[in-house]
């Protein structure tokens, strides 16, 4: 028998870099399920080439087999599978969240890389997986390095932990130059091929901002344990300072296949001969920088948010989520991302923030807030 994992997400970079993992192992693993949001016909390959038992697609549904499940309640179900023992959660946004809730409450491992889950709803998805006996795994390469740094040490043996940013397109560039970078220079991150939203988030740094406050629900540590040191090569995928001053840290090539691989094994390691061995000599030098927070506010106003706690987060999310999509539409500046968090968490950011509706109405009213600011 071996493993079923449900692919939410399945047309994406993680999505795609997942099935590239699981093709190299397949006496262990199989495809229980795929989900996308629109590309049917990218998704109608991967069901051939995987024979997943459930095929999910959100929307866009003209001329799709009869078998597939249509709508946006296919990610939830697919997340029930009985035969999905791993949700591989790599959906982008808080539209992975019902169904991360819903596999933790039927006991599953969720392999997360929809980070915006923890940060919508870090409480009760760390709570639903308590008393249901899922478990959160994250894919995300910082939290995958605390993870393996951690080998299992609880939170009580840790000092901080410091995660790495490679600081983006603008990590040298003035204030000035900021101001008006074009949406082709915020899609062009120096180490890492990804999905346009997180690398948007790359360059405003919102993505620290959603990395803090994940690792925050991911290790139960508090705000004042989790730094971010920016370290350009990405060959550091971050590091533990446990209480007696060691540090450890997590190396390699950046490649997500790694951290992608391991969520679905942790704790224990599997041979995986198609990644190339690391070369010290080859990545040197290595470097660190202090993260600019002046120029780069979203960070700040994320951990802000965090550290605010409620539906603060969910509002950060939110709005950044939106502002995101106005930007890639070309209906707004690069320095309005940060400028539309800020006003939605100025006037929404003391809503209430406990139960599930509670936070799906703070991302809402956010959202509605971020489109009004820009409406002509
Ligand atoms: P992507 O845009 O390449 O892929 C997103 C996937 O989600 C696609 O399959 C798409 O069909 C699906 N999707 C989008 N909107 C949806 C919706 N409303 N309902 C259902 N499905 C929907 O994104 P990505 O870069 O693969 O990122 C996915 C997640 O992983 C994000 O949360 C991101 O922050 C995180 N992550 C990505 C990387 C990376 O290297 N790409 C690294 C770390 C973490
Ligand atoms: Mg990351």
């Amino acid at each position: 028998m071996t493993i079923g994992v449900a692919i939410l997400g399945s047309t994406g970079s993680i999505g795609t870099t997942a099935l590239r993992v699981l093709a190299r192992h397949r006496s262990r693993f199989h495809v229980a399920a795929l989900t996308a949001n629109s590309n049917a016909r990218v998704l109608a390959e991967q069901a051939k080439a995987t024979g997943a038992g459930f095929v999910g697609l959100v929307s866009n549904g003209n001329d799709i087999p009869d078998a597939w499940c249509l709508g946006p309640d296919a990610l939830v179900q697919a997340a029930q599978l009985p035969d999905a023992d791993i949700v591989l959660n790599a959906v982008v946004g808080a539209a992975g969240l019902d169904a991360t809730l819903a596999a933790l409450r039927a006991g599953k491992r969720v392999a997360l890389a929809n980070k915006e889950t923890l940060v919508v709803a870090g409480e009760l998805a760390t709570s639903t997986a308590r008393e249901s006996g899922g478990e959160i795994i994250p894919v995300d390469s910082e939290h995958s390095a605390i993870l393996q740094c951690l080998a299992g040490r609880p939170a009580s043996q840790v000092r901080r932990v410091i995660l790495t940013a490679s600081g983006g397109p603008f990590r040298d560039w003035s204030q000035q130059q900021i101001a008006h970078a074009t949406l082709a220079d915020a899609l062009r991150h120096p180490t890492w091929q990804m999905g346009r939203k997180i690398t948007v988030d790359s360059a405003t740094l919102a993505n620290k901002a959603l990395e803090v406050i994940e690792a925050h629900f991911l290790f139960q540590l508090p705000y004042d344990a989790i730094d971010v040191v920016v370290h350009p090569q990405s060959v550091v995928h971050s590091m533990v300072e446990f209480v007696d001053g060691s540090v450890l840290a997590q190396v390699g090539v950046p490649s997500m296949e790694l951290p992608v691989l391991y969520a679905l094994t942790h704790p224990e390691r599997i041979e995986e001969l198609a990644i190339p061995s690391f070369d010290p000599v080859a990545s040197s030098p290595l470097t660190f920088e202090r993260v600019r927070l002046d120029d780069f506010p979203a960070l700040r106003l994320g951990i802000e948010a965090g550290r605010a706690g409620g539906a603060a987060p969910a509002v950060f999310n939110a709005a950044n989520e939106k502002a995101v999509a106005l930007f890639l539409d070309g209906a707004l500046s690069f320095v309005d991302i940060a400028r539309a968090i800020s006003s939605a968490l100025d006037r929404l950011g003391g809503l209430p923030g406990r139960t599930r509706e509670e936070l799906l109405a703070a991302d809402v009213a956010a959202r509605d807030h971020v489109a009004s600011l820009f409406r002509k």
